[in-house]
């Protein structure tokens, strides 16, 4: 085991990570922009650096600056979290060639996983189900594309193959749309991702997002950890999510668990990951693999009882997984309610200073969170403040203890969407389980 990690990143996710990394006896090292030097991360790590300026794109998304950081303080490993440098397979690469580990999976598998076409051909292979649609690009003879779309059916979807982030992608309804729309898509995929290549494939109308989580050792073992439903989304923003995924058949859950894990396999992927899917009409469908431990894993760890982080971190030293595939099971339901400063109206951040910050307890309720009374939401990074996760043996006590957790909480200071999750836990859609991606959009808007 390395005696030193590097953490680089912010916000809750780094507080996770250190506290992983404690309970495995390591050396804690944080890095943080001007904007954090207060922050809770960089007061209980054993050291600290400051990297640049407020400016994510002068700090935590700085390559040099990290490296510079590790380099100076004798870190031997380094932690992305989620977001900035996570998905950076050039960063992983920078970091494995400086002699240290970097905790996730090889640069290469970042690089497939990075270039959707290049994934889902990977996934064709390992018999994991796709959205219907052929896994290459398409050509630039525009009968020939109309060919291609009219096989898949009206309606369909242009997605870039270098996108992220819920952009490069386009709905097309009928033939008539469809070139004007492939020449839009792909000018703005060579404008945002430099990489013009557009895919398409069936465009599904009410799926819900059904994801799987794996965790793989350098060692050829690779685990899923059961299912997760994140369809409460707002513009491709997941709000509250939930594991395992309501009403599903387990044989075929277990299923796509088994191709998910011998896709790692095929892949070489060491770390934790997650396999992304739509789920309609009791059919999966692979649309993207993240490629790190993401926001919701903790809903997973509560099912499970597996530290995700704290096995992400062993795998990449070179341990072991020592728990079997046989030896996972999923008791009984969780729920994750990201806790964002917004504007409850209009979703813009609202960054301020924390004057009140009562956070809920009792049995079976966790709260990952990096605020404190006094602490500052900077405006430069993501409005995420706190996760309150509520476990239960089943999924309605799961879900009065969600309740009972949301009324006690208090934030003042800055306005946040704490009243957004109490109207969801009161809509009838959500209680009964399994809603799909558009549920809380048209919640919003008053249509259902
Ligand atoms: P990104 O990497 O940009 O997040 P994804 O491939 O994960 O892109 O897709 C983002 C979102 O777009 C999905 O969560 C889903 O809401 C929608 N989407 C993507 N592909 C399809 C599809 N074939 N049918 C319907 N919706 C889709």
């Amino acid at each position: 085991m390395f005696r030193s990690l590097l953490i680089a990143n912010r916000g809750e996710i780094a507080l996770r990570i250190q506290r992983a990394a404690r309970s495995l006896g390591i050396e804690t090292i944080a890095v943080h922009s001007e904007a954090d030097r207060e922050a809770r991360h960089v007061a209980l790590a054993d050291k600290a650096v400051c990297i640049g300026p407020a400016s994510a794109a002068r700090s935590y998304l700085d390559p040099a600056a990290i490296l510079l950081a590790a380099e100076a303080t004798g870190a031997e490993a380094v932690h992305p979290g989620y977001g900035f440098l996570s998905e950076n397979a050039d960063f992983a690469q920078a970091c494995e060639t400086a002699g240290l580990v970097f905790v996730g999976p090889p640069p290469q598998a970042i690089r497939v996983m990075g270039d959707k076409v290049a994934a889902k051909c990977a996934m064709r292979r390992a018999g994991v189900p796709c959205v219907p649609g052929p896994d290459e690009g398409l050509p630039d003879d525009p009968d020939a594309v109309r060919r291609v779309a009219a096989e898949i059916g009206y309606p369909v979807i242009l997605k870039a193959a270098g996108g992220g982030g819920g952009r490069g992608m386009r709905v097309v309804d009928a033939e008539a749309g469809l070139l004007d729309a492939l020449a839009l898509t792909r000018e703005e995929a060579r404008r945002a991702f430099n990489n013009p290549e557009i895919y398409v494939e069936k465009f599904l109308t009410r799926p819900r997002h059904v994801e799987i989580q794996v965790l793989a050792d350098r060692h050829g073992k690779a685990l899923w950890l059961g299912s997760r439903d994140c369809s409460l989304q707002r513009r491709h923003q997941k709000v509250l999510e939930e594991a395992p995924a309501p009403g599903l058949d387990h044989a075929l859950v277990a299923e796509v668990g088994a191709r998910c894990a011998e896709a790692c396999r095929q892949l070489g992927y060491v770390g934790a990951g997650t396999f992304e899917f739509l789920y309609e009409d009791g059919v999966f469908s692979f649309i993207e693999m993240n490629t790190r431990v993401q926001v919701e894993h903790p809903i997973t760890e509560e099912t499970t009882g597996i530290d995700i982080v704290r096995e992400g971190i062993r795998v990449a030293a070179g341990l072991p997984l020592t728990i079997r595939q046989e030896e996972i099971v999923s008791r009984g339901h969780a729920f994750e309610c990201r806790i964002n400063a917004e504007d409850p109206e209009s979703f813009q951040p609202s960054p301020g200073t924390i004057t009140r910050f009562d956070m809920p307890g009792g049995p079976g309720i966790r709260v990952d969170t990096h605020m404190v009374p006094g602490a500052r939401v900077p405006p430069h990074y993501d409005s995420l403040i706190a996760k309150i996760i509520a476990y239960g043996p089943t999924r309605e006590e799961a879900l009065v203890r969600l309740r009972v957790a949301l009324s006690e909480a208090r934030i003042e200071g800055v306005s946040t969407n704490l009243a957004l999750h109490a109207r969801i836990l009161a809509d009838p859609g959500f209680i009964a389980g399994g809603v799909d991606i558009h549920h809380l959009e048209r919640l919003l808007k008053g249509a259902d």
